[in-house]
């Protein structure tokens, strides 16, 4: 696959210089997913410094006919960032596109380049007094051009939404080497098309992100974390709206934390149990404001537990605290804590389903797994946004057996569309979700993609073979 490229690989080298060059052999960490789901060998990995460098690689593997793999921080466990096999490709890494451009406090932007961590934007808003609206574990890693491409949320996607919500302006390399600048910091332009959401959620597919501006927002320097265990899931609902009723803008975050998660992460980090009160599930939420929210946090977790939503809870009074709360979700995938291999959903269903859905796919793992079934998960109750996993075994190493993956796999996806929910409510499709989002997706939905994606990138340039334009067409609907 990597052989007769030279005269690319020379013209590439010319492009970005020995700085922006990589040898694949040295670099197997870039060429294979997270979870070693996914892999390929490039015919060169590129790191451009700037917009002309980009501009110049898309246009020497236009002429070669080679495909473009664009990777950020290599964070989406999908598969959408590894090089792929079926044709020869360049991966091309944002590692060196890492400049803040401006920040603008007056208009509450700032301008970035793509291979910037969100972590390190967040860091730059801080230091004029404002903030950054996303924010997930994987901050100091996952990039700009990852979290727009995949439209990223997050933990703070009940007060902020999703990464759309947060692009003001964005330029991208386009397939035949133009540049697309919408890098105009307006909230509102009524002048067509608003063609940068295009890009948002694209996954790589329509060019490659250059720069992007975002919106910030007033610093929020007082908050107040707290963790609860739930008396029943069925109450998360209720304590949802009751947190709205309160304080909907400044409820930063509201996520659900399974007892196998805190056990695992107390045994694998060493961090202190909050509660001695025990349940199979708890709430860990924060409030947020510019003023002191400690009323806020004391009143919507004293009437909780008064009306016996909740079984006890406790509030991060210190710094230190808040992270010990933070790291029992954080840390949160089941890869981490116990390796246990099984069939994974980043599904979302409307907001007061959540429980039921659980419920419901707990049923179908006793129905398909017998006693040994698990439903493991975790997530954004705010969001309706689970992470379900449905594993045979919580023991390190295990694996479930194959085909029952692929029965559970297609029982859950079928219960979560009946549910009019999403498979892929985080991570995109990449190439892991493709043969499971076609079943939610209609046909002429998939055709306008395609359509969009044949006008923009006719030669398939641009990530071929994953995103959602590439999900095989829908059967015949069942009556
Ligand atoms: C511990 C952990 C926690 C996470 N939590 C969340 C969460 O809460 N919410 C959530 O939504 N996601 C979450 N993720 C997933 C992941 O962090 C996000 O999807 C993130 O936005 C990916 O960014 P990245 O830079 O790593 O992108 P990559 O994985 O490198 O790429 C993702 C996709 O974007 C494309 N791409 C990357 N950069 C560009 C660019 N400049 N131009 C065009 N295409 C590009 C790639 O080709 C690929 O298709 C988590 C991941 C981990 C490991």
């Amino acid at each position: 696959m990597t052989s007769g490229h030279d005269d690319l690989r020379a013209t590439l080298l010319d492009a970005v210089g020995p700085s922006g060059w990589r040898d694949p052999a040295d670099a197997a960490g870039m060429t294979v997913d997270f979870r070693g789901m996914f892999s390929g060998t490039p015919v060169a990995i590129v790191r451009p410094g700037s917009v002309d460098e980009v501009r110049a690689v898309v246009r020497a593997c236009a002429a070669a006919g080679v495909a473009i793999v664009t990777q950020g921080g290599h964070t989406s466990l999908s598969g959408g960032s590894v090089p792929t096999e079926d044709r020869p490709s360049v991966l091309l890494s944002t590692s060196r596109m890492t400049h803040i451009v401006s920040v603008d406090p007056a208009r509450s932007t700032i301008t970035v380049e793509a291979g910037c961590t969100i972590e390190q934007v967040q860091q730059a808003a801080l230091a004029v007094d404002r903030q950054l609206g996303m924010d997930w574990g994987a901050r100091g890693t996952a990039t700009v051009g990852g979290a727009v491409s995949t439209n990223a949320g997050g933990l703070n996607v009940l007060r902020y939404g999703p990464t759309r919500d947060s692009v003001v302006g964005l330029e991208a390399v386009l397939a035949d080497g133009e540049v697309f600048d919408g890098l105009r910091a307006l909230r509102k332009d009524n002048t067509g098309y608003d063609l940068k959401h295009l890009f948002i959620g694209g996954e790589g597919s329509l060019g490659v992100v250059t720069r992007v501006v975002l919106k910030l927002h007033p610093r929020q320097d007082h908050h107040r974390t707290f963790f609860a265990p739930l008396a029943e899931l069925e109450h998360v609902h209720e304590l949802y709206d009751r947190a709205c009723a309160l304080d909907q803008p400044g409820l930063t975050a509201f996520e659900l934390v399974p007892e196998a998660g805190v056990a695992g992460t107390i045994e694998s980090f060493g961090v202190a149990r909050p509660t001695d009160t025990r349940s199979d599930w708890y709430l860990l939420g924060r409030f947020s404001g510019t003023s002191p929210v400690d009323d806020t946090v004391a009143t919507f977790l004293s009437d909780a537990v008064g009306a016996g939503l909740l079984l006890d809870a406790v509030v991060a009074d210190t710094a230190a605290q808040e992270e010990n709360l933070w790291v029992l979700r954080d840390e949160l995938p089941p890869e981490t804590l116990f390796d246990a291999k099984g069939a994974k959903f980043d599904a979302a269903v409307p907001i007061d389903r959540v429980a039921e859905y659980q419920r419901a796919a707990e049923a179908v793992a006793a129905e398909l797994c017998g006693d040994a079934g698990h439903v493991y998960s975790f997530g954004h109750l705010g969001d309706g946004n689970l992470h379900l996993y449905v594993v045979t075994s919580l023991e390190r190493g295990s694996r479930m057996d194959p085909a029952l993956v692929d029965e559970v796999q297609a029982a859950i996806d079928r219960l979560t569309w009946d549910m009019g929910g999403t498979v892929s409510a985080e991570h995109g499709v990449g190439q892991e979700l493709l043969e499971r989002v076609a079943g939610q997706k209609s046909a002429v939905e998939l055709d306008m993609m395609r359509r969009v994606k044949a006008a923009l990138d006719p030669d398939d340039l641009f990530n071929p073979g994953r995103g959602a334009h590439c999900a095989p067409d829908p059967g015949p609907e069942e009556d």
